[in-house]
């Protein structure tokens, strides 16, 4: 989480800071703050409580200009977003911004304490700046060989730059846990959270790894190892088209990026069907074998990734006869897992940042697993770099914080990787053929969901002034109903909780009441008739039913029972399909509600501390 810029040219980049946190805002929008070293070789320094639109009016009367600068856009871990926790923080001449968290901060805080240093915030990552100045005035050396000396003193995760108002032509970054890239300029270099950041100064990019230490002056960067050694790591040209303030005509990211789905499912397909089969270009002869070997397979992911994983088990496990464990990232690393033989972690993250999701990666690494393949929407991201094999989603950009175009283009991208693995294990060729017809019609059928946007938008009128909600679905309706009461609680802040229909009776039935709506996943499968009885247990104590389901399910609607009819769906894709409703159910209700829809409270994007 949060957005951080640093930049160094011979002219003023004031601009081009406030442009890109503007851009990073999807990582972070509770405070933000730039500091620049002006003309007198002093830091000066704004913050700001709230979004970057505050900090850029704040800048536009109140002027500040330099050639070296650095900002963020916070998403608070420690200490309340307030102007005085707002970064960048300094000590004297060093200022200072972070993203990660400094674990051992409580005690470095103390040790600074009794050294004399006076704090002015409650972050955590002040003691960066604090243990700078320390280690500056008590040993010297050059700003690189300070930072060193701070890094190694650091528990926790860092993505750092550090700014020395003495020395302004350089920066220095090193990043531990939380993504770091710089962008390479003309008589300017350039540092960021994410390269989205720099679109508009640069397309020439190096990502950092994982210990990394960078200078950076307006003519060179250097890269060092956590070893200290020189480095060199590959410069990427990025051809992305983004331009963070256009939404594209809709009223918000969320609705665009649900309406983009079709077009993002198409581009995820593309070149993947060839001489009748599936076919993943990227994967060589050698990915081959290893895929060939697998037995089982570990999905581990977070948040709605961790939904589509769920979606993929039952597809494995039902459709390709491959054994599948899905579990959250955040809960596989720190357990002692046993691994089953010859088994693949799957990884799902859109960013492929997260933190949970990479360490659960790293710690997949010791216990023995055959290998590892990632799913992810962005090429130049760490989980790519750290995964044996990848899938590259085509998602686009996702700029809302609540995830809609990713989650359905990874169950579009795990449903193909199904029927592949499935042919390198016995599944009927027959079942491949079926699959592949299944997904080339589900862009034309998502479009067909997106004409269901005025019933859904009617009908979330009834949800505004409810306070709970639930979902039910069986098989893998059950994932979907889980993402479902996720959208609807990230961005209305109703609390929704999703069961899967056949556990209602074991406990959640003792909620129903004529106030609680319950959202039922009813499509016409062989589960049908089981659901059909878990809706008339619901129905027989005064709940408040919506039943989303086939036009030929069999539905009337009745009091306390709603119906919601969905154009055709191949089972198959079913899952995908349904997902559609619920994404406008939950933006619809946002709206109403006025709650701020791309931006959710308490929330940020690219969850990249732990
Ligand atoms: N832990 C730091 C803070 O709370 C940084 C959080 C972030 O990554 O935005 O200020």
């Amino acid at each position: 989480m949060c957005g951080i810029v640093g930049a160094v040219a011979l002219h003023d980049i004031s601009e081009i800071l406030l442009e890109g946190i503007n851009r990073l805002e999807y990582r972070g929008y509770d405070s933000a703050g730039l500091a620049v070293v002006g003309s007198r070789g002093h830091i000066q320094r704004i913050r700001c409580v709230g979004k970057v639109k505050t900090l850029i009016d704040a800048i536009a009367k109140n002027p500040i200009s330099g050639g070296t600068g650095i900002a963020h856009t916070r998403w608070a871990t420690h200490g309340e977003p307030t102007e005085q926790n707002a970064h960048p923080h300094i000590s004297k001449y060093i200022a200072v911004v972070h993203n990660g968290i400094i674990e051992n901060h409580q005690s470095l805080r103390s040790l600074l304490i009794d050294r004399g240093y006076e704090f002015t915030s409650e972050t955590d990552s002040e003691v960066i700046a604090h243990l700078t100045h320390w280690e500056q005035e008590q040993f010297g050396g050059s700003l690189l060989e300070v930072v060193q000396r701070v890094i190694v003193q650091l528990k926790g995760t860092y993505g750092a730059v550090v700014m020395d108002s003495i020395h302004p032509e350089l920066l220095v970054t090193a990043r531990s846990g939380s993504p770091l890239v710089i962008g390479c300029g003309i008589n300017a270099n350039f540092i960021a959270s994410d390269q989205l950041a720099l679109l508009p100064v640069t397309r020439h990019f190096i990502c950092l790894e994982e210990g990394d230490i960078a200078t950076v002056t307006h003519h060179q960067v250097k890269i060092f190892d956590r070893d200290g050694t020189i480095v060199d790591r590959a410069r990427i040209k990025v051809n992305m088209n983004y331009d963070a303030g256009d939404k594209g005509g809709y009223s918000h990211y969320m609705k665009k990026e649900i309406y983009e789905q079709p077009l993002a499912i198409k581009r995820t397909l593309e070149g993947r069907f060839r001489y009748g089969k599936i076919n993943f270009s990227e994967l060589d002869k050698k990915a081959n074998a290893l895929l060939s070997k697998v037995e089982h397979i570990q999905i581990l992911a977070c948040g709605t990734s961790y939904h589509a994983g769920m979606v993929a088990r039952y597809w494995f496990e039902s459709l390709s006869g491959l054994s599948c464990d899905v579990e959250s990232a955040s809960e596989f690393r720190y357990r002692k897992s046993a691994s089953r033989k010859n088994s693949l972690v799957i990884t799902l993250s859109q960013s492929g940042e997260t933190a949970d999701t990479l360490a659960a990666l790293r710690l997949s690494k010791k216990n023995g697993y055959l290998g590892s393949l990632a799913i992810c929407n962005v090429m130049s991201s760490s989980l790519l770099r750290d995964s044996d094999l990848a899938l590259i989603t085509k998602a686009g950009t996702e700029i809302c914080v609540a995830s809609t175009k990713a989650f359905t283009t990874q169950l579009t991208m795990l449903l193909m990787l199904v029927a592949s693995m499935g042919r390198l294990h016995d599944m009927p060729i027959k079942l491949e053929q079926e699959i592949m017809q299944a997904l080339q019609v589900l862009p034309a059928r998502i479009e067909q969901m997106l004409l269901m946007d005025l019933d859904i938008k009617n009908i979330a009128k009834d949800f505004i002034d409810k306070q709970h909600v639930l979902f039910l679905g069986r098989g893998e309706f059950y994932p979907i109903a889980m993402e479902g009461s996720l959208k609807l609680k990230e961005i209305s802040y109703i609390h929704a909780e999703a069961y899967a229909a056949g556990e209602l009776k074991h406990g959640p039935l003792a909620l129903i009441d004529p106030d609680i709506p319950v959202v039922v996943m009813a499509p016409k499968n062989n589960l049908l008739e089981k659901l059909k009885s878990n809706i008339e247990e619901v129905r027989a104590r005064s709940g408040l039913l919506y039943i989303f389901s086939d036009k030929d399910a069999g539905f009337t609607d009745t009091a306390g029972m709603k119906i919601i009819p969905l154009p055709h769906a191949e089972e198959i894709i079913a899952p995908i399909l349904y997902t559609v409703p619920l994404q406008l159910l939950a933006y619809h209700v946002a709206l109403i509600k006025g709650t701020d829809v791309d931006q959710p409270r308490n929330l940020a994007k690219s969850v990249t501390v732990d």
